[in-house]
């Protein structure tokens, strides 16, 4: 009943999507460990960043699930440094050693395995089995669901929707060739199907498309705008070591960071700079200044040589500030 509406996605995608990606070209016995990491880091990330600057030093790194099981979290999160939400990177080092432990080094291969490993969703967990394994499931991200949910006019308040979307890409699925079926769904929602504008016209989906006269019916509500904060931080540097603040528990847990001052509130100290960061629901203003060490809220000081700070895995916003402040050659 699809085949004309397959065919004429894979002719899109063989000529307008991003075929050429090296991660739509990975083959043999560690396919779905690359396939794995890429994933993982894109969850956030745009994934022309994460192939340019993360994924090549961190497989050369952790060539392997078992390199990377035998690896110091410590490196991990060095080498996941400026890629942010760090709890993936402590995830992906934790699932690698589940691996070790009870699926003999390898990824399992089946959808239930895959679900327990922390971090992975239902999306990655059928990603590694249809990109790394070469199984015929459906593989269902926030393209892919966008494109489903106009494609077959679904209501977006359906209760299990998720469920509801899986169900409908495995309908949908051409299972003479699921691997680029799923990929060309991918580009075609971040491509055409874009959530404002999509451009129907040029959509090989447009005879089958039984939203594409309704799309506010069809498409999920944007998220609501993210709530501005401001905080106030410290730079301490005293006799050649720099104080940070590291949590052993949570979100920042063995990330180090520069600390926030004590007082939150009237600040008289000099403003070194000013960072803006995004994270979770929230837009940051970080407000930068030179501190003494009675200036820092002392919870989980630490101090460390400054020139080791560099080796230090560092939260994003660190990273950050560090570059608003080239004079002090951190
Ligand atoms: S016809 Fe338009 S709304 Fe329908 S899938 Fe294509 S781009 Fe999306």
């Amino acid at each position: 009943m699809f085949e004309p509406h397959h065919n004429a996605l894979l002719k899109w995608y063989a000529t307008s999507g991003r075929i050429d990606l090296p991660i739509r070209h990975l083959k043999g016995a560690n396919a779905p460990y690359e396939v794995y990491v890429s994933e993982i880091m894109s969850q956030q990330t745009q994934i022309g960043v994460v192939l340019d600057k993360f994924y090549p030093p961190f497989l050369k790194a952790m060539p392997t699930l078992k390199a990377l099981a035998r690896a110091k979290l410590e490196q991990v999160l060095l080498l996941w440094q400026g890629l942010g939400y760090y709890a993936r990177a402590k995830n992906l080092h934790k699932s690698a050693q589940i691996c070790c432990e009870k699926h003999g080094g390898q990824l399992p291969n089946d959808y239930q395995a895959l679900r327990a490993l922390p971090g992975v969703g239902d999306y990655t967990a059928n990603a590694i089995l249809c990109f790394g394994y070469k199984q015929a499931v459906g593989v269902v991200d926030a393209n892919v669901s966008r494109v489903l949910l106009r494609l077959f006019a679904l209501d977006p308040k359906s209760p299990n929707l998720a469920k509801l979307l899986q169900a409908k890409a495995l309908e949908f699925l051409n299972l003479d060739n699921p691997f680029d079926h799923n990929q060309a769904l991918i580009d075609l929602g971040a491509l055409v199907c874009t959530p404002a504008n999509p451009a129907c016209l040029l959509c090989p989906l447009q005879q089958a498309c039984k939203g594409k006269h309704d799309l506010k019916s069809f498409s999920v509500a944007k998220k609501p705008p993210s709530t501005p904060i401001t905080k106030h931080y410290g730079v301490c540097l005293q006799g050649g070591f720099l104080y940070l603040s590291c949590a052993k528990k949570g979100l920042y847990a063995h990330l180090h960071q520069i600390p926030l001052l004590k007082e939150q509130e009237q600040i008289h100290l000099p403003l070194l700079a000013q960072v803006r960061h995004s994270y979770t629901k929230y837009r940051l203003s970080a407000k930068i200044y030179e501190a003494t060490l009675a200036d820092l809220d002392p919870t989980d000081l630490v101090k460390i040589p400054l020139k080791d700070f560099k080796n230090t895995p560092k939260s994003a916003l660190s990273l950050k500030i560090m570059d608003a402040l080239p004079h002090l050659k951190f």
